[in-house]
């Protein structure tokens, strides 16, 4: 799903779009020249593999993304939570590819072992 900057205005539009049990919902608003705010939930399901048993299994979550899209280029001082669409068109597909990255990206346990980590904290 694709909606053009210049179709976005200073009332806050909803959107929906999901994707592979995925689901990115919520609103976009015009914050500058440039710039729009997005305001969405971003929640389902997608398998991983544990970082600590290396097992296989599946993780639900269900987060707040609040984030800047920008149709400029950036100067490198800005905060990571800018994602650039040069042609002036948000990709919704781009974000959640994107966020799905991160989300493998970060450190993350299935719930057996999040379980034993829990103990060993009681422990020491
Ligand atoms: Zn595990």
């Amino acid at each position: 799903m694709k909606i053009a900057f210049a179709k976005i205005g200073k009332s806050p539009k909803s959107f929906a779009f999901e994707k592979e049990g995925v689901s990115l919902s919520g609103t976009l608003e015009r914050s500058g020249l440039h710039r729009l705010k997005m305001d969405a939930d971003f929640s389902g399901e997608r398998a991983l593999l544990c970082d600590r048993c290396g097992k296989r299994y599946m993780h639900r979550f269900s987060q707040t993304l609040e984030m800047t899209l920008s149709e400029e280029t950036l100067s490198t001082k800005e905060d990571l939570d800018i994602i650039e669409f040069l042609d002036g068109i948000v990709d919704f597909d781009y974000i959640v590819e994107s966020e799905l990255a991160s989300l493998e990206g970060a450190f993350h346990f299935c719930s057996a072992c999040e379980e034993s980590s829990e103990i060993l904290e009681i422990e020491f």
